[in-house]
């Protein structure tokens, strides 16, 4: 089969891969119909090169269940499911306390192993995947739903809504979002959702920025008004309650904190590479009695609220999807999608 092959550094390549096969009890094979470049791809199409080269790469597929392992309880082939992007066993200790991101059997190997797109677990920007511990990991799809509607489930729509989560967002709050990218986006519509009062919206980006509006959020673009006061005179002088940062910037750490006021509560969600960052301690976190929090995405903990919302029509995740292309044009996808060309937001491949 087809899938898109880690190489190095902008170099990714469509090229044939080896067909999934189950190999664990607890295994599926699902084959692809709808797979997502995500902005955290860009981070491994950008960055350092790899030791190890040659694995399939994406972490955002769904499409039908092809076969499943004999201990595979909830599916059979046939089903139409989207895929957990972080990987638990549903057994372990941490699974047992939802903790699926860090499941010590699937990231035994290290933080991150568990996540689909890596030499340990074959990505889904191919025709097909194995799903380990499919029961845990794989999440049906309504028939009233089309697989894009459902698509954004494995990853960046529990992303976002985690985000609001950490940071508490409730009835009545302001709550400033850092990025409208997709993760931006749906840490948006999910504060809205929980009832915040006043969503503002932090970009560079005026297009995003403009859609932003469009969403009900007040856009804020920090080159050309200054955040701290902005935020400060739509709160009366106090401060948010929340922030969200979701584009993973050290510096907006810091900026995140500066906007909230005493008491207030932050959640960083963006996917920060750089390993230490300056936080203000004293000054901030102290002096401010926050709450901070961060964590990986565990989608499993998301879907069975998200997936109501968006049948019912009040998410819907498609909002965000700016180009198709068959995954036989991948790289094309991701080239569009590195030099944020054409205003785009979220690519979407058809195998
Ligand atoms: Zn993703
Ligand atoms: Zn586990």
């Amino acid at each position: 089969m087809k899938g898109i092959v880690y190489h190095g550094q902008e170099d990714f390549r469509v090229e044939d891969v080896a067909d999934p096969k189950i190999q664990d009890e607890h295994d599926a094979v699902v084959r692809i119909e709808k797979t997502a470049i995500c902005g955290s791809d860009l981070h491994l199409w950008h960055g350092d090169p790899l030791p190890i080269t040659g694995f399939t790469l994406g972490h955002e597929f769904g499409g039908v269940v092809e076969e499943v392992g004999s201990a595979v309880g909830r599916f059979q082939k046939g089903d139409r499911v989207v895929v957990s992007c972080t990987a638990g066993c549903g057994q372990c200790s941490f699974c047992h306390r939802h903790l699926y991101s860090g499941c010590q059997k699937v990231a035994a190997a290290g933080a991150f192993t568990n996540v689909f797109g890596n030499p340990l677990l074959p990505g889904g920007q191919a025709e097909g995947a194995r799903v380990p511990f499919a029961d845990t990991n794989l999440f049906r799809v309504p028939e009233s739903l089309g697989l894009e509607q459902a698509l954004f489930l494995t990853d960046i729509l529990p992303t976002g809504t985690m985000g609001a989560e950490l940071a508490e967002v409730g009835f009545g709050d302001t709550v400033v979002v850092f990025g409208c990218g997709p993760v931006g986006t749906f840490a948006q519509r999910a504060s809205q959702i929980r009832g915040a009062a006043m969503v503002i919206a932090v970009d560079l980006h005026e297009g995003r920025l403009e859609r932003a509006k469009e969403r009900g959020c007040i856009p804020l673009n920090p080159a050309k008004e200054d955040l701290r006061e902005r935020v400060l005179e739509l709160t009366h002088g106090e401060g948010a309650d929340a922030a969200i940062e979701a584009i993973g910037v050290p510096s907006l750490v810091r900026d995140a904190i500066d906007v909230v006021r005493t008491g207030g509560r932050v959640s960083v969600i963006g996917v920060i590479t750089a390993d230490e960052v300056p936080l203000p301690i004293m000054s901030g976190l102290m002096a401010k009695n926050l709450t901070f929090r961060a964590g990986l995405v565990m989608p499993q903990n998301h879907v069975q609220s998200l997936m109501p919302l968006i049948e019912q029509g009040r998410l819907d995740p498609t909002e965000i999807i700016t180009h198709r292309m068959p995954l036989a044009d991948g790289v094309a996808g991701y080239e569009v999608f590195a030099a944020r060309e054409e205003d785009v937001m979220k690519v979407v491949l058809t195998p």
